[in-house]
């Protein structure tokens, strides 16, 4: 039995009661239900309760999983992206959250040509410097943005984060939106299962949550 479709009732509840909280609309912020990793029994009853947003971390995976389903859905790609795969995620994602180095900004920015589409865009700023994790560190964020920009024509909209695990999520929430804020960009991709509460109340426009929507994901 998945824990599904309560608990997804019970993540939506929460957002609103969050942004509410800070004198937000609920609507203000979009719930982007990462199916990653998830068996499609976990899924489907969250899409039968309306869900229309997802998240998926690998390119491959999301197009073996949504390609057939896509129509009316609108789909994150919320994982690193490789170069050669660039094509693929220009083609099938809505919205790519990890823009986050100027050699990935130039192929994105030749694919969008070539094919007439374009994503969503957010650069991904590494918050927390953690070695392994990708994006842009704070301090190359504004150079970055402003390459994005004036050298690769790409209009991002807006930042995404995923604060170190073992620090409390709120400074790193509050330095994402400062980034945004002093760019010119008004969308904030923070806050996960953990911490979503968190992240609205520091001005999150999305929320990416897996677990607290599908349950625990297959190892
Ligand atoms: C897996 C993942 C999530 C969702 O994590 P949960 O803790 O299950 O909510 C959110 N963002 C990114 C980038 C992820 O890779």
């Amino acid at each position: 039995m998945s824990i599904a479709p309560d608990a997804y009732a019970d993540v939506l509840a929460r957002i609103a009661r969050a942004a509410q909280a800070v004198g937000r609309a609920p609507t203000d912020v979009t719930l982007v239900a990462v199916s990653k990793q998830q068996p499609w029994d976990a899924i489907e009853p969250v899409l039968e309760a309306g869900q229309r947003v997802f998240g998926e971390n690998r390119v491959q995976d999301a197009m073996a999983r949504w390609e057939n389903r896509a129509d009316g859905l609108t789909l994150h790609l919320i994982g690193p992206l490789q170069t050669n795969k660039a094509k693929e995620a220009i083609a099938f994602f809505d919205v790519v959250e990890t823009l986050d180095r100027e050699k990935l900004a130039r192929v994105l920015a030749e694919e969008i040509q070539r094919q007439g589409r374009s994503p969503r865009l957010y650069v991904q700023v590494n918050t927390g410097e953690e070695p392994q994790k990708a994006g842009v560190i704070p301090a190359d964020a504004d150079a970055f943005i402003a390459a994005c920009r004036t050298t690769y024509g790409l209009q991002p909209e807006g930042l995404m984060c995923i604060p170190p695990a073992d620090e409390p999520a709120g400074p790193h929430f509050a330095l994402l939106r400062q980034i945004a804020a002093r760019n010119g960009l008004h969308k904030l991709s923070m806050g996960m299962s953990g911490d979503f509460e968190t992240a609205i109340r520091f001005g999150a426009t999305s929320v990416r949550v897996g677990s607290a929507v599908f349950g625990a994901r297959d190892a």
